[in-house]
């Protein structure tokens, strides 16, 4: 008999839980969609640049693996002529994730976001295409058997509680996170107040991902922490933003140009500013840890090895000691070191 596998909230109880996402960033980056309108048509194109992406993350240690259907929604395929091939993308992401993930035991999520729909002037006209796009949406999901629902990138409370309604009456955990690009959403909430609101309507986990990097998400969620009682979530981008510039939206290139969304490269972090963060995030009782827009596999894998893990790409970690320039000296060559690097510094080790 098979092992029951652990749900969202059984593996929240025992440690963090560990999500890789950035799917259009990395794809688009790969050459299989299109910046600009980022719909993963790739799903139907390119099924497997996609698996093999999954594989990738996890690989690296991913704990969950998120079906790649962010803007797969009807108002985004719409705007660009995909409308008729809505459900079978949807579908289709649903199964590409759910095959890897249940080949490793993984949870699989299903995914849906802003909708760009949502209008504070037109309310209830504005709810209702909203809750229509999310019903659908969340209804190919289950129908794919999808573990949860991960809501994201919301800058209107009103926005992610329609999404919350749905996700719960489909009797799924819903996990919501709102995108900070600013101080308040833009139905005017401090982004602790709209996840505690999310929290009392019965979200299982709350939180921000995406526009932010570490350093100017980390104070939001401080606040957050010390609001919600649950479950939090951060997945920022890893990108460096600062106060000058708090999310990659306000990151500009030194001639003024936007680096936003694909020319961020200067502003890349490390694997070791992402392991930091993990470390930081989980330090402060966040629990659903991960990283959005720009994650390579390679962050994901220093993140999970921040929280301890070995993970089957760990086979393949950096060992710098066996560099021949920058290793320690038994394996350096060292003619090539001095010639490179210049002589070696007088120390206790350097005539061995
Ligand atoms: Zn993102």
């Amino acid at each position: 008999m098979t092992p029951k596998k652990e749900n969202l909230s059984d593996k929240l109880k025992k440690d963090v839980v560990l999500v890789a996402e950035g799917y259009l960033f990395e794809l688009e980056r790969r050459g299989y969609l299109k910046a600009g309108p980022f719909v993963p048509e790739a799903v139907l194109k390119f099924p497997d640049a996609v698996k093999e992406l999954h594989l990738e993350f996890l690989r690296m240690g991913t704990d969950v693996v998120v079906a790649f259907t962010y803007y797969g929604h009807r108002s985004k395929m719409k705007s660009v002529g995909l409308e008729d091939q809505l459900e079978a993308l949807n579908l289709r992401a649903v199964e590409l994730a759910k095959n890897v993930a249940d080949s490793n035991g993984c949870l699989t999520a299903g995914n849906i976001c802003n909708t760009w729909e949502y209008d504070t002037s037109r309310i209830e006209a504005s709810e209702q295409i909203v809750r229509a796009i999310f019903t659908e949406q969340v209804q190919w999901a289950v129908s794919g058997g999808v573990d949860f629902i991960v809501a994201e990138t919301f800058s209107h409370l009103g926005e992610a509680l329609i999404a919350l309604e749905v996700i719960k009456k489909a009797g799924l955990p819903a996990v919501i996170t709102f995108t900070p690009a600013t101080a308040k959403s833009c139905d005017g909430y401090v982004w602790a107040d709209a996840c505690k609101i999310l929290e009392e309507n019965g979200a299982d986990v709350v939180g921000l991902n995406c526009g932010r990097g570490p350093q100017t998400m980390l104070p939001i969620l401080a606040e957050i922490r010390q609001k919600v009682s649950g479950h939090v979530a951060a997945l920022p981008v890893p990108y460096r933003t600062g106060n000058q510039s708090p999310s990659f939206f306000d990151l500009r290139l030194s001639d003024g140009k936007n680096a936003f969304p694909v020319a961020l490269d200067p502003f890349v972090l490390t694997r070791y500013e992402m392991a930091e963060f993990t470390m930081r995030a989980r330090d402060m009782g966040i629990n659903y840890i991960g990283i959005c827009c720009g994650a390579g596999p390679h962050h994901v894998r220093a993140m999970a090895e921040a929280l301890g893990r070995t993970v089957p790409a760990s086979e393949y970690s950096p060992n710098l000691d066996l560099h021949p320039i920058i290793g320690n000296q038994n394996s350096q060559k060292k003619l090539y070191r001095e010639c490179m690097l210049g002589p070696l510094p007088d120390g206790p080790d350097s005539d061995e």
